[in-house]
């Protein structure tokens, strides 16, 4: 497969190098050349299939090309080691639980392919493969734990003191190995501008074969794609199925359009989002106009500039029509949310965390005007992950999970540095 740059469809590249730079040179996002669609029989076969096995057979129509069989069978186990549970909420609602991975979020799946798509890349070459990623929380603990011990890379994660929650922070800096915790005397757009400077550094680059993680990269989209093969397989039905997401960067989204382009029965998307909702807003009006985050409970969702809308441009030829005729937007207050997570905890005793919630409301809201529909919303995060608010929006304490607990009783390890890049350099060639 080749991948062009949605500034230029001229510039093409192999997967390895869509896969290492991350971004286009000319900033574009990588998008495939061509989104195979799979035999119709194929779908009628899906519920026969493990997660592991269909996982499988879509890695191999995007990617069968790009490595050996073997090697990307042994990256999609390691991806899909866990499941992707369908639960029921009454008639014609189900979440998608993508949370039962080592951090309790969606992001372990796109964080783990990519991890084994850049350890087999390493494997090729002489120089370390080192990431570098500068995290205001989640996207460091996906990543570090997908890294975990895979040979030939090493993880640098940069955060700002005291400026995350402790058992995010327990998620990177105990976990030793090929992943090194680097505090920053500083803010979170400090760390980024650390790490954007790490990239101009042509010595250091000599050095390592630097590369990033972050969720533009097309290897964490397609591992997205998956699971709603897996939840549509799940469902054995034969009433139009929508899928509700709930979305920050869109690229959870995205990886729902390339499924319904292989081929997968998907009727329709909603796009819901809390009140930075300037892709609901682009459904209403046409005009697609950035602006600042403002921040909410569901905060991992707070992007006033979502950067995977230049796919979805992409794959509607920047119409704003052809989008609506597949996506429905909506987005919700703070309290919305948290009265959607009182009333779906005292009707079927289920816990949403806020993000879910938010995706349970777009849903219910398209389907008071859908009726005819089966409905699945995606769970994005464990609530524990977001105890406080939980907590309190339901006045009840919440079990952790033993995995994420058993972080709060390891030793945090980090490297202390100010805000400059010269000693992040420093640590780097040491
Ligand atoms: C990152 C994240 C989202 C948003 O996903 P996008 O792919 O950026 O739209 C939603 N929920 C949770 C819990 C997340 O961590």
């Amino acid at each position: 497969m080749k991948f062009y740059s949605t500034n230029n469809p001229n510039h093409q590249v192999t997967l390895r190098e869509a896969v290492l730079r991350g971004l286009a040179p000319d900033n574009g996002l990588y998008m495939p050349l061509q989104i195979p669609e799979l035999p119709k029989k194929l779908f009628k076969a899906l519920p026969e299939l493990s997660f592991q096995e269909m996982s499988l057979l879509v890695a191999k129509s995007l990617l069968g090309d790009d490595l050996p069989e073997s090697q990307l069978s042994k990256i999609v186990e390691h991806t899909i080691e866990f499941d992707a549970p369908l639960v029921s909420l009454g008639e014609n609602v189900f979440s998608l639980e993508l949370f039962h991975g080592p951090t309790l979020a969606f992001k372990d799946f796109g964080a783990r392919f990519l991890a084994g798509l850049l350890g087999y890349f390493a494997e090729q070459q002489s120089r370390e493969v080192a990431i570098l990623v500068a995290t205001s929380g989640d996207t460091g603990s996906a990543v570090a734990n997908g890294f975990l011990n895979v040979p030939g890379t090493r993880v640098v994660v940069l955060y700002p003191k005291g400026k995350v929650s402790e058992i995010q922070e327990k998620q990177f800096t105990t976990l030793g190995s090929n992943i090194t915790a680097v505090e920053v005397a500083g803010t979170f757009d400090d760390c980024q501008r650390i790490v954007k400077q790490a990239f101009l550094d042509k010595a250091l680059q000599e050095k390592l074969f630097l590369t990033s993680a972050n969720s533009i990269n097309i290897a964490r989209l397609i591992p997205q794609s998956f699971y709603y093969f897996y939840g549509w397989s799940r469902l054995r039905t034969n009433v139009p199925v929508v899928f509700s997401v709930p979305s920050g960067n869109f690229g959870n989204l995205t990886a729902g359009l390339f499924a319904k382009r292989m081929g997968l029965p998907i009727h329709h998307f909603v796009a819901s989002t809390n009140i930075n909702d300037v892709v609901p807003s682009y459904l209403q009006s046409g005009l697609f106009e950035p602006r600042t985050s403002n921040a909410t409970i569901s905060n991992a969702m707070d992007v006033g500039n979502p950067s995977n809308f230049a796919r979805m441009l992409d794959l509607f030829g920047h119409s704003q029509q052809h989008m609506l005729g597949e996506i429905s937007g909506f987005g919700f207050s703070d309290e919305e949310t948290k009265h959607a997570m009182q009333q779906v905890h005292r009707e079927f005793d289920y816990v949403m965390d806020p993000h879910g919630a938010i995706g349970y409301l777009g849903l219910k809201k398209y389907q008071r005007d859908h009726a005819n529909t089966v409905g699945v919303f995606l769970e994005t995060a464990h609530p524990a992950k977001f105890k406080e608010t939980v907590d309190a929006t339901l006045s009840a304490s919440i079990a952790i999970p033993d995995r994420l607990a058993d972080f709060l009783h390891r030793e945090k390890k980090v490297v202390e540095i100010g805000n400059d890049f010269g000693e992040l350099r420093g640590c780097l060639i040491t």
